[in-house]
C-alpha cells in the first residue's frame, strides 16, 4: 500500500512554537464550528453527566489561581464527552455581594455608604451591574483561551431574575418550616462597609497579625455593698474602646487565684500569671480558687471605670450589673491575668454568656453604632470612632480619680479580624439580624436543618477524603446561618415587616403581585433588585398597617447556594423546571460531579448548596466533589498584588502557554498547594510537550521519507518493541480511563507523561534504525512506522482533554482529519496487553541500565563493542529477540545467562584489537555522518570523503552507513562532493 495519492504530512519544525499554534487552534476551533459540535456531540445520548459550575466572581479579570479548578472543570466534561455523556456545558457567574460594590466605590472614590446614597441607589446598582458584565465578559475570553469548552452564551448570572425568584422560593419554605427569625446578636462588624462580616468570611480570609495596646486595669471590690481598702481585682483586655461598656468579670471556678501585695495595694489575678504580670517583687498573701473567691472570700460585685456615664446609670440598676461570675470557656491563663473583662455589646462569645448561659437580658446594652462610633450615652465619647481613637478611653482611664483604675499598658500583638473586603479592622456589634435556625425543629417533619444536614454530608463522595471531616467539623460547630447584610448590591431579602412586628416572606414575583397594597408599578419591569423591590408595599394581615421589605439584602452564598435549583431552565418551556413541573429537572440533579477550591468553601458554597438541597429536598446535591488547595508563587508564598510577585492570567498563558499551564495543574497533587512560576512551567514543558513534539516530529520525518508506505493503514508486528510499546499503550488507555472515572487527575497525568517517556527513550530510541528509509527491511520499517502512527494517534486522543491544543496540533496533521475534540475515548484492547513481554522488557531495561552503569565506572564509550556480558538472574533466560534487542542497547557481542538470586551483571570490559578497530569503524561513521548534516546533504546523495586513518576491515560497512563511494587519506575528515 502506498500514500503516494495522498498528501505529505506538514512538516514539523524542530522548535515548537506552541502559543502560536494556540492562536492558531483558537481561531480554527471558531471558524469551523468545532466547539459548538463539540457540545452538541451527544445530544442524542442516553447517558448524561451532570456537572454544576461554581460561579465565578465577575468582579475582575480571572487569575492563575481560577484557571486550576478551571483546567479540571474542562478536563472532566471534554472526557465525558468523548465517552459519549450527553452534558449542559454550563458555566456561572457570581454577580451580587459586597466584593462587587467595594470595587465600585473605588471607581467611584466613595468611602462611605452616605456617599453611596448621595449618589443614589438606581445608580449605584446600575454601575454594579455594569461591572459584572464588563469581567464576565473578559473572564469568558479569558477561558476560551485557556481552551476551555463550554457553552457560553448560556452562562447563568447569580443577578438573573431566576437565580432571585428561587432563592424567595427557598426562604419561604424556610419561613413555613419556622427557620426564619429575626435575632439580635454582638456580631463582627466592619465600620467602613457598614455590614456584618459572617463567621465564614473571617475564617477563612480574615485574620491579620496586628499590634494594639493592651490595657490592665484594677476594679475596686465591693463586699456586702461597701468597696473593699486598697483591694482590686486586675483585669486585661487587648480593646482599649469596649472598656467603657465593661458589664462583668469572668473568672475560672477552677484556677487557683493569688491575692498579692504590691507597692502598696493589694491585687487579686490568677497566681500562675503573677510573675509575668507583677515580676518578682510581690508578696502572696493568700491563694484560693475562683470558685471559693466568690463563695468564701465574698467577691461578687466591684466599681467600674466609666460608672458615671449615662448608658451605665441606667444599667446598673440591675443586680447583676458588675458581677463576678464563673466562667470555663472565656477564661484561661495563657495571657493576661485570669480574671476576663465581660462586654455583651462588643463580643459574640460574651453576648452568648450574658444572654443563654446567664440569661442576664437587661445588662446587654449597645456600644457603637453602624461607622463604628460611640452611641449618645458615653458622655463626651459619644459620636467619636471607637477603633480609631484607643487614647481617648486610656487617658480617661489614666486621669479619672487619679487614674484609681488604671494599672499599665502593654503592647500586644495578635492575630485580628479584618474585613476580608476592605481591609479595616473589626468591631463587634449589637445589630438585628436575620437568621435561618440550625437547630430548630422543621415544622414539616421535626427534624433540625444541622442534623439533616450532617446526614446528607456523608452521603457525599469527597476527594480528597479529608473534606468530609472539614464539611463536618464546620457542620458541628456553626451558628445560626445570619443571612442578612445591610447593603444594596444583592438579593432583595423577601422580607416584609410590620411597625406592628409582624414579618412575612413572600416566595415569588407573582405572590408579590397578588399581595400588593401600593408601588407595583414603580416595580414592575425592573430586576428584583434595591431600590424598585423596596417601593412594593403589601397591606399587614394583623394590624392593617401597610408593611415595608426590610431593607437588607442577603447574604452571596445564598445566591451560589441555589444554583443546583435555579439554573436548570427546561430549554422547551423556558422555565425554572424546579418550579415548574420538575421533570427537566430530576435528569440533572443531583449532579454528578463538582470540583472547586477547598480552603473556604466548607463554610460557603459546599455548605450553602448543602443546606439549600438539604431544607428542599432532603438529598445531597451533587455525587462528587473534588476539592483542591491554593496556587502560590514559586517559593511557596501567596501571591499579592502589593508583594509584586502576583502573576496575571494573561500574562502567563501568553508566556507558558494554556496547555503548560493545564499540565502543570493536571499533575499536581490536589492536596498540596502549587507552587506556580515560570521555572516551573519550563520543566513542566521540557519534561512533557517537547519531549512529545520531539517523538512527533521524528517520526513525520521519517514517514514523508518513505511516501510508498501507509503507515495510516492497520498492521499487526510481531517485532517485541511493537508489540510492547502496543501493550503499554492498552494499558494506558485502561489505567487513565479508571483514574478518570475516579476523578483522579494527577494518577492520569503522571501515567501519561511515564508512557510519553518510555516511548521516547526506549521504543523510540531503540527503533531509530527500523524507522529509518535505510532500514533494508521493508516490512519492518513498515511495521514501526505503523506503530508509531497508531501510539501516535490513540495517545493524542488520551492528552485531548489534557492538553487540547498539542493533541489538536498532533492529530490534524497526522489524520487530515477535523479535530480530535469530536472522536471518542479509546477502549482498551485487552488481548493486545501482553504482561509477560512487559515483564520481559522491564528485565531488558534493568540488564541495559546496570550494563550503562558499568561502562561508565570504567570510562568505555557506549559506541565501544565489547564483547559479552554475564546476566545472573532468577528468571528464566530472556527469549532470543529480546536477547538481540539487549545486545544492540549496549553494544556486546554476546549474553551469557546463569542463573541468581538477584539481578546482577558482569561485563567484560577487555578490548581487543578487533573490538577496538570496531569501535573506531563506529566514531568515523558518526563524524561522517556529522558532517554530512553540516553540509546539509541529501539522505541519499552520494560523496567522497578525506579520512586520516580508518580499520581497513570495516571500509566496506563505513561506506555504505554513510553514502559514501570513496575514501581518500588526507589530513583530517571533510567531505568531497
Ligand atoms: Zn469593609
Ligand atoms: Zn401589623
Amino acid at each position: 500500500m502506498s500514500r503516494k495519492n495522498k498528501p505529505p504530512l506538514k512538516p514539523v519544525s524542530p522548535k515548537a512554537n506552541f502559543i502560536e499554534n494556540e492562536h492558531k487552534w483558537l481561531k480554527y476551533w471558531q471558524e469551523n464550528d468545532i466547539v459548538s459540535r463539540y457540545l452538541q456531540k451527544n445530544d442524542l445520548a442516553k447517558k448524561r453527566f451532570s456537572f454544576f459550575d461554581g460561579p465565578i466572581t465577575a468582579n475582575n479579570p480571572m487569575g492563575v489561581h481560577h484557571a486550576w479548578g478551571r483546567t479540571y472543570k474542562d478536563l472532566f466534561q471534554r472526557y465525558k464527552n468523548m465517552q459519549g455523556f450527553k452534558q449542559r456545558f454550563q458555566n456561572g457567574f457570581d454577580c451580587q455581594g459586597l466584593w462587587i460594590e467595594v470595587e465600585v466605590e473605588k471607581e467611584k472614590g466613595f468611602t462611605s455608604k452616605k456617599d453611596i446614597e448621595k449618589y443614589g441607589l438606581a445608580n449605584f446598582v446600575n454601575d454594579c451591574r455594569a461591572r459584572v458584565k464588563k469581567y464576565s465578559a473578559i473572564q469568558t475570553e479569558q477561558s476560551k483561551r485557556l481552551g476551555y469548552f463550554m457553552n457560553w452564551d448560556n452562562s447563568y448570572y447569580t443577578m438573573s431574575e431566576e437565580n432571585n425568584y428561587t432563592i424567595w422560593y427557598f426562604l419561604k419554605n424556610c419561613f413555613e418550616n419556622g427557620l426564619i427569625y429575626q435575632g439580635q446578636d454582638a456580631v463582627p462588624w466592619c465600620p467602613r462597609c457598614g455590614t456584618a462580616i459572617s463567621q465564614h468570611e473571617i475564617d477563612s480570609e480574615g485574620y491579620q497579625q496586628i499590634t494594639h495596646q493592651s490595657v490592665f486595669m484594677r476594679f475596686p471590690i465591693v463586699r456586702d455593698s461597701r468597696v473593699a481598702e486598697n483591694e482590686f481585682l486586675l483585669v486585661w483586655t487587648t480593646t482599649p474602646w469596649t472598656i467603657p461598656a465593661n458589664t462583668l468579670v469572668a473568672i475560672h471556678p477552677e484556677i487557683t487565684y493569688a491575692l498579692v501585695e504590691f507597692e502598696g495595694n493589694k491585687y487579686w489575678l490568677a497566681k500562675s500569671l503573677v510573675k509575668k504580670v507583677l515580676g518578682e517583687r510581690t508578696k502572696i498573701i493568700k491563694k484560693t480558687t475562683g470558685e471559693k473567691l466568690i463563695k468564701e472570700e465574698k467577691i461578687t460585685h466591684y466599681q467600674g471605670p466609666f460608672d458615671s456615664l449615662p448608658i451605665i446609670k441606667e444599667t446598673a440598676k440591675s443586680k447583676h450589673f458588675h458581677q463576678v461570675v464563673l466562667d470555663k470557656n472565656l477564661v484561661n491563663e495563657e495571657e493576661g491575668t485570669g480574671l476576663v473583662h465581660i462586654v455583651p455589646g462588643a463580643g459574640t462569645e460574651d453576648h452568648n454568656l450574658v444572654k443563654k448561659d446567664l440569661g442576664w437580658e437587661e445588662i446587654i446594652f449597645p456600644v457603637v453604632g453602624e461607622t463604628g462610633k460611640y452611641l449618645s450615652g458615653y458622655g463626651n465619647l459619644t459620636g467619636k470612632s471607637a477603633k480609631e481613637n484607643p487614647e481617648l478611653v486610656i487617658n480617661a482611664l489614666k486621669n479619672n480619680e487619679n487614674g484609681r483604675y488604671f494599672f499599665k499598658t502593654q503592647n500586644y500583638t495578635h492575630s485580628y479580624p479584618t474585613c476580608w473586603r476592605c481591609k479595616e479592622e473589626l468591631i463587634w456589634r449589637l445589630v438585628k439580624e436575620w437568621y435561618i435556625a440550625m437547630d430548630k425543629p422543621r415544622s414539616s417533619d421535626g427534624k433540625t436543618l444541622r442534623k439533616q444536614m450532617i446526614r446528607v454530608a456523608k452521603t457525599i463522595n469527597w476527594i480528597p477524603e479529608f473534606g468530609l471531616a472539614r464539611e463536618i467539623d464546620w457542620l458541628n460547630n456553626m451558628h445560626d446561618w445570619l443571612i442578612s447584610k445591610k447593603r444594596y448590591w444583592g438579593l432583595a431579602l423577601p422580607i416584609w415587616q410590620c411597625s406592628c412586628g409582624h414579618f412575612e416572606i413572600i416566595g415569588s414575583k407573582g405572590e408579590l403581585k397578588k399581595r400588593a397594597s401600593s408601588g407595583w408599578q414603580d416595580f414592575a419591569g425592573h430586576t428584583p433588585h434595591r431600590p424598585w423591590i423596596d417601593k412594593v408595599k403589601i397591606t399587614c394581615p394583623e394590624c392593617g398597617q401597610e408593611m415595608s421589605r426590610i431593607p437588607d439584602v442577603g447574604n452571596p452564598w445564598l445566591d451560589a447556594g441555589i444554583i443546583p435549583f435555579s439554573t436548570l431552565i427546561d430549554p422547551k418551556t423556558k422555565k425554572i423546571s424546579y418550579l415548574d413541573d420538575k421533570k427537566y429537572w430530576h435528569k440533572w440533579y443531583p449532579a454528578d460531579f463538582i470540583t472547586e477550591c477547598f480552603p473556604g468553601q466548607f463554610r460557603n458554597w459546599f455548605y450553602s448548596m448543602i443546606a439549600m438541597a438539604t431544607q428542599l429536598e432532603n438529598s445531597q446535591p451533587f455525587k462528587t466533589i473534588l476539592g483542591h488547595a491554593l496556587v502560590r508563587d514559586e517559593k511557596g508564598e501567596e501571591m499579592h498584588k502589593s508583594k509584586g510577585n502576583a502573576i496575571w492570567f494573561d500574562e502567563a498563558v501568553e508566556k507558558m502557554g494554556a496547555d503548560v499551564i493545564r499540565w502543570l495543574y493536571m499533575t499536581h497533587n490536589p492536596e498540596i498547594n502549587v507552587n506556580f512560576g515560570y521555572k516551573n512551567a519550563d520543566q513542566v514543558r521540557r519534561q512533557f510537550h517537547i519531549l512529545l513534539w520531539n517523538i512527533y516530529r521524528f517520526f513525520v520525518t521519517y514517514a514523508n521519507m518513505s511516501p510508498n508506505i501507509d503507515f495510516t493503514e492497520a498492521g499487526s508486528s510481531s517485532h517485541p518493541l511493537d508489540a510492547w510499546i502496543i501493550s503499554r499503550l492498552n494499558k494506558l488507555i485502561a489505567k487513565t480511563t479508571n483514574d478518570l472515572d475516579n476523578y483522579n487527575a494527577t494518577a492520569a497525568a503522571l501515567r501519561i507523561q511515564d508512557f510519553v517517556e518510555e516511548l521516547s527513550t526506549w521504543y523510540i530510541r531503540r527503533s531509530r534504525n527500523r524507522m529509518n528509509p535505510r532500514n533494508p527491511q521493508k516490512k519492518d520499517q513498515e511495521n514501526a512506522l505503523k506503530t508509531v502512527y497508531l501510539v501516535l494517534v490513540t495517545l493524542v486522543k488520551i492528552i485531548a482533554p489534557f492538553t487540547p491544543f498539542l493533541a489538536e496540533e498532533i492529530y490534524h496533521n497526522l489524520t487530515g482529519r477535523e479535530s480530535v475534540h469530536l472522536t471518542d475515548w479509546p477502549k482498551a484492547k485487552k488481548e493486545k496487553i501482553n504482561q509477560k513481554l512487559e515483564a520481559n522488557m522491564n528485565l531488558v531495561r534493568d540488564i541495559a541500565s546496570l550494563a550503562h552503569a558499568t561502562r561508565k565506572d570504567a570510562q568505555i564509550k557506549l559506541r565501544q563493542p565489547l564483547a559479552k556480558i554475564t546476566v545472573s538472574s532468577s528468571e528464566e533466560k530472556l527469549p532470543q529477540e529480546l536477547i538481540n534487542l539487549l545486545k544492540e542497547e549496549i553494544n556486546v557481542k554476546d549474553v551469557v545467562w546463569q542463573k541468581g538470586d538477584k539481578l546482577d551483571v558482569l561485563l567484560d570490559t577487555k578490548i581487543t584489537p578487533q573490538l577496538e578497530a570496531e569501535g573506531q569503524a563506529r566514531e568515523i561513521i558518526r563524524k561522517i555522518q556529522q558532517l554530512r548534516k553540516k553540509a546539509q546533504l541529501e539522505p541519499n546523495q552520494k560523496v567522497s570523503v578525506t579520512l586520516p586513518d580508518w580499520p581497513k576491515q570495516f571500509e566496506k560497512e563505513i561506506k555504505q552507513k554513510t553514502q559514501v563511494n570513496k575514501i581518500i587519506k588526507g589530513s583530517k575528515p571533510s567531505i568531497v562532493k
